[in-house]
């Protein structure tokens, strides 16, 4: 198992598939083992897991996956790849190869069907055109999953896991972070892909949280306050949320709201906890 990772095996693949690469759908295929290696042992994948792949390419950390999981569903746009896919996955009897857009997928169902809706572990070498809707979809619907580990560009992850106060902390840190704890497991440069990528990557785990670490009253608001804050993040909070709300409120009345949660009335959004915006979004709330 597990050859697919050598580039000269990828290539005779690709070779003999005629395979063309389509930019179109992000595909940058993995081909450093060692890389391989880290979100294998990231992912913690274990033989009672239903692990979730999305963007499979030609199968290479999908046999990795099948070799660890107890069952493997694979989601691949491209319908070149589905023949080699069941030629490179022929040996396991675990994997399910579904010829799907991963964002016209309903997840909970599709948990539901095949999982019983336990929670499943999702690994990806995402494809980084759709980083941030997969896995914001994956949160928004609350798709039970017990963790998420993806490479994403070296910028994206950075953004994930930002604190407060940081030039990269903004509207991702704060969703990824209601929903999960990343942690960022390898860095990774172009030449570990073929073609070579123009970005840098990494690798980043998400441990979904129970229950997220801050309770609102409504994470619609929550996330409406949180837009509208980092809009125009070299705004004042006051400014950003009087001009990017949808909700209709005067700037006397917003400004109550800052005073009332103790902050300076010059705070700007990038100096905000989640747990502030959290107590700002109940007293937004409360109108
Ligand atoms: N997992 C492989 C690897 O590591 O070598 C391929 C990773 S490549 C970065 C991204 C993969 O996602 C490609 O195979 C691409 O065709 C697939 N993909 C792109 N958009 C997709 C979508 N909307 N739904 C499912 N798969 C998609």
């Amino acid at each position: 198992m597990g050859d697919l990772i050598r580039p000269q095996n990828t290539i005779a693949v690709l070779q003999k598939n005629n395979f063309r690469f389509q930019k179109r759908f992000g595909q940058n295929f993995l081909i450093d083992g060692h890389v391989m290696d880290k979100i294998i042992a990231a992912a913690n994948v274990e033989k009672d897991d239903y692990v979730l792949e999305i963007g499979p390419g030609i199968g290479t950390m999908t046999q990795f996956l099948c070799e660890n999981a107890g069952k493997v569903a694979a989601v691949e746009i491209d319908r070149s790849l589905i023949p080699i896919l069941h030629d490179t996955l022929s040996s396991y009897d675990n994997v399910e190869i579904i010829h799907k857009d991963i964002l016209k997928i309903d997840l909970k169902n599709f948990i539901q069907e095949k999982n019983d809706g336990r929670p499943i572990k999702i690994v990806a070498n995402l494809p980084y055109y759709i980083t941030t809707p997969i896995i914001m979809g994956l949160f928004e619907n609350h798709v039970p999953a017990e963790s998420i580990t993806v490479m994403v560009q070296k910028e994206v992850a950075e953004r994930m896991k930002a604190v407060p106060g940081s030039k990269d902390y903004g509207s991702l840190s704060l969703a990824v972070q209601y929903y999960a704890s990343p942690q960022i497991a390898a860095n990774v440069p172009p030449n570990c892909f073929m073609p070579r990528p123009k970005v840098g990557s990494a690798v980043i785990c998400l441990q979904c949280h129970d229950r997220p670490p801050v309770q609102v009253k409504n994470e619609k608001i929550l996330f409406e306050i949180i837009r509208a804050a980092f809009n125009q993040r070299r705004k004042t909070l006051l400014n950003a949320l009087y001009h990017n709300m949808q909700m209709e409120l005067t700037k006397e009345e917003i400004l109550e709201k800052i005073i009332k949660l103790g902050v300076p009335q010059t705070v700007r959004g990038e100096e905000l906890t989640l747990e502030q915006f959290a107590r700002l979004a109940d007293l937004f709330e409360e109108r």
